[in-house]
């Protein structure tokens, strides 16, 4: 039954297969020239099947794991360098009418205020995020289809997009709404979305079911076939992710591999991006009734593993995680960051009310202290936006990842976009580190022109001018 190419969500996330799979991983736990032999196909940076990717993570052999590790850190170095790309959540509505058991905006839950934001809100809200020195959004509704229409959606995207504050500008508007119609995203997509988001949340069907007993959100076939509507309805930059804690999560593992193998299958691309969110406590949630949470070693094996099948796909870490957490995982593959995160309707532009965030943060750094901090650690902060706005979506994107050619493109934007920043809405200490990685970065520039081109643009943007991009 199994069918990578199947357009059926049952076919191509085969609950059999991913049994067998697991059952494959258990027995080959110590396989040590099985794992060598995957490890070194790994190493040629073409990424990994399921079941290979699943007897990595299952791996007991405190040597091996040590090796998964180091490959992991390298194949984050050479395809993204240091740099991680800086977003920000931006909520725009808690009216929600599905009953997912682990959100505090399930329909049932009338200890929270719920709230839309109007366009006017949205203007305060977006000028905050600038202020704080965001390019790049990611927009969170619930699914409502009377509070939160699609219309809604779609002014607010044409709202962000025109906001221009100062040297501000919202360059990419990500979206997280609710698996939707072929027709609504080609909507989406005519009005210049980046990524569509969607989380499966689970892969395994008698759990989704049970997480999600009402709304439309508890039809597993038309939640897990939407990244499919989304690609027909021509959006080509899709974000796939699973909450880590609401299953079993090697079950979970296997099935966001099986989804990207299904993507790059049928499309001929595989997500954009992946998101690795684990449970985190909120209103109205009893934390007994999720189980199933993953140790942060069990995490980082995760986010290493996933770095080495699936090479050239971004990897997202929000605000859930502490400083500590996201500190390891950095250097193990995560691509994307978030930082001065608000997890609540308004929380930029007014204070956060106690009980209105969809999840407790656990990194509460303002932006600035994120970027410092990525700069002592040795990363560069970047707020490009290029390949989107260059049209370099899909396969185009992945062509440019692929070409090695990230050090005369994503480099160069990174320094470019951090000197903006510095320039713009840095405290004195951190243009001081970022003025220092600048000039540490910028002779590491392999192509002559591009090195040349670049230092000319920094000086531009040091007189005043912005937005450059390769
Ligand atoms: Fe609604 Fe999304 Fe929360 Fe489910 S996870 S209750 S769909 S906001
Ligand atoms: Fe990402 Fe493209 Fe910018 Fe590189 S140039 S950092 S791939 S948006």
């Amino acid at each position: 039954m199994y069918d990578p190419k199947s357009k059926k969500a049952e076919e191509f996330i085969d609950d059999a297969e991913i049994k067998e799979t697991l059952r494959y991983a258990a027995e080959n736990r110590n396989n040590i020239p099985l794992i060598e032999s995957i490890l070194e196909k790994a190493a040629r940076l073409g990424g990994l099947s399921h079941r290979e990717a699943a007897v990595l993570l299952e791996c007991g052999d405190p040597a091996s794991i040590e090796k998964i590790y180091a490959l992991a850190r390298e194949v984050k170095r050479r395809n993204y360098g240091n740099r991680i790309v800086m977003f920000a959540p931006l909520y725009l509505s808690n009216y929600c009418v599905n009953e997912c058991r682990y959100c505090p905006y399930h329909h049932h839950n009338t200890h929270i205020a719920r709230r839309q934001l109007s366009q006017e809100d949205i203007v305060r809200e977006v000028v905050a995020l600038q202020d704080m020195g965001h390019k790049r959004l990611a927009l969170e509704t619930g699914e409502d289809p009377v509070n939160c229409p699609i219309e809604y959606v779609l002014e607010s995207i044409k709202t962000i997009y025109g906001i221009k504050h100062k040297n501000g500008a919202i360059r990419r508007v990500n979206v997280n709404i609710a698996a939707t119609t072929v027709e609504n995203y080609r909507r989406l997509k005519e009005a210049g979305i980046g990524t569509y988001i969607l989380f499966q949340e689970t892969y395994n069907k008698e759990s989704y079911e049970y997480l999600h007993p009402a709304g439309p959100k508890s039809n597993y076939a038309y939640h897990t076939e939407a990244m499919d509507r989304a690609m027909e309805g021509g959006i080509d930059d899709v974000g796939c992710g699973v909450l880590f804690g609401l299953n079993l999560y090697k079950y979970d593992f296997v099935g966001l591999l099986m989804h990207a193998e299904h993507l790059e299958a049928v499309f001929g691309v595989g997500p954009h991006t992946i998101s690795v969110p684990r449970v985190r406590t909120a209103d109205d949630i009893d934390p007994d009734e999720f189980d199933n949470g993953i140790s942060d070693e069990i995490f980082q094996k995760i986010v290493a593993v996933l770095r080495i099948a699936v090479p050239y796909t971004g990897m997202i870490i929000s605000t859930r995680e502490t400083q500590q957490t996201r500190e390891k995982v950095l250097e193990l593959g995560i691509s994307q960051l978030s930082g001065g995160s608000r997890t609540s309707v308004g929380g930029y532009a007014e204070d956060e009310t106690e009980n209105s965030s969809q999840f407790d943060v656990s990194d509460n750094r303002t932006l600035d202290e994120v970027v410092g901090w990525l700069l002592d650690l040795g990363h560069i902060p970047s707020f490009c936006t290029a390949c989107y706005r260059e049209g370099r979506t899909g396969d185009r994107f992945m062509h440019l990842v692929k070409s090695q050619q990230i050090g005369n493109c994503c480099d160069p934007n990174a320094l470019m976009t951090l000197k903006e920043y510095l320039e713009d809405y840095a405290s004195p200490e951190t243009r001081a580190k970022g003025e220092a990685m600048i000039a540490q970065m910028l002779p590491c520039i392999p192509n002559e022109k591009v090195r040349r081109l670049t230092a000319e643009h920094l000086a531009e943007i040091a007189a005043g001018k912005r937005d450059f991009r390769f």
